[in-house]
């Protein structure tokens, strides 16, 4: 029984609802250990807990776009960065706090890490080390061990005896041992990188220190300047090396994993293969220590004999999209057509939407968010395995939360309109293709009826099989589909899959166009997603946004987009409409002086934005404007069958909007010695003019595109550029931080003066500013990242 004594208060800040479902298992679990979980949103601030009163709190919290907080947590980052609080305002708490970012853009987790550091600066103190879970590793890799050690640190924090309900519900003998390591790897990480908190920020640089020794000195050695710092600027130094040590963590982690989920073991003279439902020694033999079976909530009535216009409900129940600046509208698709050639690689769709009876407008290198829907033969085939009947997927249902349920806070998923069918909430609110998480495979555990597939599922959902997880369904990407294929015995309800199933994102897409140049239209291009079958996925698939945008606009493409228009305008054939929403955009939108220097760097449909840079500029630019050099490099796989906008960049070259165009062709024998293959090669080749555009010019540098590999690359181009064109002038720590640690300069750059002249006296007579933005990772593996790049001194 829980009383008092074994409450603490439970916060997460939430963008996609991940923080909001790891908050929500660990409440599930404290139950379960004796701990009572005050649960709240980090958005209830002022109006359901006080932090000021806490003296224990636990809190999960996500990052989004440029290292930003989601939108529900800004207001109290607001409030808790006051700078006329007392530094022992928080004082009397005692808190721990998981971060959830992804690691393959800056900024990671720098929500968490901001306001970890605000409220140790505040006087809170931490009773557990912080935690750092990397989406780009899979956050359980990370979570997992955090959330079980948790419970210790808890009890001994409310001053509870040890022990209290068993973390796991054994099947056999459970190894604690595995447990207690996996807890005592996050302490050692967090003791490592409070010995390593220092960074020599002499000179306003940010130069890494290795050597512990060092940075002990270094730390006695800061003057009163640096003591007056910033507090965000110690964050940021903060962060990088906590980032280091996550990532030695995660790496630990995944190496385990790997000696775990080795494919293929020779047991006597027989050879055995691991897969998705073939388990191998040792784990085929071990005992298992399984997860707590999630509690049951929701609860779906059905009415006979009742109708219901399922198209008039507001999307999602009218559930505020992440990162929206304005309410979904409707716009009408004009045009769609195909821009690559059949025998492309990828196929890259340009659709055009008419927005003029939207309420809001853009401005070039903005993004909207698209309401997509899961494919209707997808639905189909789930409630079909699901044994949901036609009939009952299309009659009128309500859902609720379960009057009975011993889930403790639990919340309806506010993203499903209270009243609906089962079809249209599976086709229009619920991510059908997410990744089933562990606690849904160990709910399905609960309607398997075959033991050996029984058996299985709890290898997959359990700590020991945590390899064969990311091996067999987190790295393939497998959907709840494929997992009920993989285990016929298994027949859920449909409530279990509406309790695990995430909202349907929106998903992002740049404006490839001009608001001055079409006025009332918005254009954008992507590329058609492949998801060939493999392992574990029973069958081919496209992305679940582009699959829909392609399917819905295929009568279009059809014909010319010219005709499109034609057709539109005079109302001819079928309107299709899309909900959409603009995003917010801090930073991806080009200098205002047309004078300023512009180097575009986006190879395949990471040209979008810059397309509509250069159409607006086209319009601005009249006789006498003073226009600054204005480049794009871009980059594709061949000159005839991807050169996306080849006419319309050539034709823009010609009227000088475009001062220098420079294409790559990776696979136009791109093998041939001395050729650029790619966007980074080009720019190495013209480094000498790059290197001054950058560093006489003050150009601004733009880089949109694949955020995993190229990005990085040209990060990497730059710095070399610089270095063998500015030679010895530059810094080597400087240009060292600059690849590694970019935001950090941007962040002294623009708050600090003394920063950035220090930074001259170093002899480093320009620094960058550089800023990895990303729209979102979507599941559909369109990924938006844009790295920003500017030069701000010359020389
Ligand atoms: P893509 O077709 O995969 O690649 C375009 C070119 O880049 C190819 O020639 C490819 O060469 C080359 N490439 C591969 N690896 C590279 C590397 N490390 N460095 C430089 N070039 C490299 O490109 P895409 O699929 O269009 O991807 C563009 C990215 O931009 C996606 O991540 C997308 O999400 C993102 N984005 C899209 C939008 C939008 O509005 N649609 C907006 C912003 C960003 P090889 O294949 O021959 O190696």
């Amino acid at each position: 029984m829980s009383s008092d004594k074994s409450r603490f208060l439970l916060l997460y800040g939430s963008q996609t609802g991940q923080a909001q479902g790891i908050a929500e298992e660990i409440a599930d679990r404290a139950t379960e250990q004796g701990l009572m979980a005050e649960l709240r949103c980090l958005g209830l601030t002022e109006k359901r807990f006080y932090l000021e009163r806490e003296t224990c709190a636990v809190i999960i919290v996500s990052t989004t776009g440029d290292g930003e907080p989601p939108d529900t947590v800004l207001k109290f980052m607001r409030r808790i960065r006051k700078k006329t609080l007392p530094s022992n305002y928080m004082e009397h708490l005692n808190f721990t706090l998981l971060g959830l970012g992804d690691s393959n853009y800056t900024n990671f987790c720098k929500c968490g890490k901001t306001l970890d550091a605000r409220l140790r600066q505040l006087g809170a103190t931490h009773f557990y080390p912080a935690g750092w879970a990397d989406d780009a590793t899979g956050l359980e890799i990370i979570a997992d061990p955090w959330i079980n050690g948790l419970w210790d640190a808890l009890r001994r924090q409310l001053n509870l005896p040890p022990g209290g309900t068993s973390i796991e519900n054994d099947l056999g003998n459970t190894d604690k041992t595995n447990i207690n390591s996996d807890v005592e790897k996050i302490a050692m990480n967090n003791r490592n990188s409070s010995k390593t908190d220092a960074t020599n920020t002499q000179c306003g640089l940010e130069v890494h220190v290795e050597n512990k020794e060092d940075a002990h000195v270094e730390k006695s050695n800061r003057n009163t300047e640096n003591m007056s710092r910033t507090w965000e600027a110690d964050i940021m130094s903060d962060s990088h090396i906590s980032n280091k040590c996550v990532g030695d963590m995660a790496q630990d982690a995944i190496g385990d994993m790997k000696k775990d989920a080795n494919s293929i073991r020779k047991i006597g003279n027989n050879a055995l293969t691991g897969s998705l439902v073939q388990s191998l020694p040792p784990l085929s033999e071990s005992d298992l220590s399984l997860p707590m079976c999630p509690t049951r909530y929701l609860s779906i009535t059905y009415h006979e004999d009742e109708s219901l216009d399922v198209d008039s409900l507001p999307p999602q129940n009218g559930c505020q999209f992440p990162s929206a600046r304005a309410d979904v509208s409707m716009a009408t698709i004009v045009s769609a057509s195909r821009m690559t050639r059949q025998d492309a690689v990828k196929t890259t769709l340009k659709v055009e939407l008419d927005i003029s009876a939207c309420d809001w407008t853009y401005e070039p290198g903005d993004s909207v968010g698209i309401l997509c829907h899961n494919s209707a033969e997808e639905v189909d085939k789930l409630l079909d395995r699901l044994d949901v009947s036609a009939e009952l997927a299309n009659k009128v249902c309500s859902f609720s939360v379960l009057c009975d349920t011993k889930k403790r806070n639990p919340t309806f998923p506010n993203f499903l309109d209270p009243r609906s069918t089962l079809r249209h909430a599976l086709t229009t609110c619920c991510e059908i293709r997410t990744v089933p998480k562990k606690g849904f495979l160990r709910t399905l555990v609960e309607f398997c009826d075959d033991p050996a597939q029984k058996r299985r599922l709890q290898e997959l959902c359990c700590k020991q099989g945590a390899g064969d997880y990311t091996k067999y369904i987190r790295e393939p990407a497998l959907c709840l589909q494929d997992v009920l294929a993989a285990f016929p015995s298994c027949s859920p309800p449909i409530e279990i899959v509406f309790e695990h199933l995430p909202r349907l994102q929106a998903r992002a897409y740049s404006a490839a166009s001009s608001p001055l140049a079409t006025p009332g239209r918005f254009t954008f291009v992507f590329n058609i997603v492949d998801l060939p079958q493999c392992s574990g996925r029973i069958e081919p698939r496209h992305g679940v946004c582009t699959g829909w945008l392609d399917k819905l606009t295929r009568s279009l493409q059809a014909v010319t987009p010219d005709l499109c228009t034609e057709m539109s305008q005079l109302n001819l054939g079928e309107s299709i409409q899309i909900g959409i929403y603009p995003r917010t955009n801090l930073h991806f939108h080009a200098p205002a002086d047309l004078a300023v220097p512009l180097i575009m760097i986006g190879p395949g449909t990471g040209v979008a934005p810059f397309i509509g840079f250069l159409m607006h500029r086209q319009k601005l630019i009249s006789s006498d404007t003073k226009v600054g050099e204005t480049w794009l490099f871009f980059g594709c796989r061949h000159a005839d069958r991807d050169f996306l906008y080849r006419t319309e960049l050539e034709e823009l070259q010609s009227n000088g909007v475009l001062s220098k165009l420079v294409v790559s062709f990776s696979r136009d024998g791109a093998t041939e010695q001395g050729k650029p293959r790619y966007v980074q090669d080009n720019l190495a080749c013209h480094g000498a003019e790059v290197a001054t555009l950058l560093c006489q010019g003050g150009a601004t540098v733009f880089v949109c595109g694949d955020a995993k590999h190229m990005a990085k690359d040209v990060n990497d181009a730059i710095v070399s550029v610089i270095q063998k064109h500015r030679g010895n002038t530059y810094s080597t720590h400087l240009l060292a931080s600059v690849t590694k640690y970019p935001m950090s300069i941007v962040k002294r750059g623009q708050s600090s003066h003394s920063a950035r002249s220090k930074s001259l006296t170093y002899g480093c007579r320009c620094f960058f500013y550089i800023c990895l933005w990303f729209c979102t990772l979507f599941p559909d593996m369109l990924s938006c990242t844009f790295l920003r790049i500017i030069g701000l001194c010359k020389g």
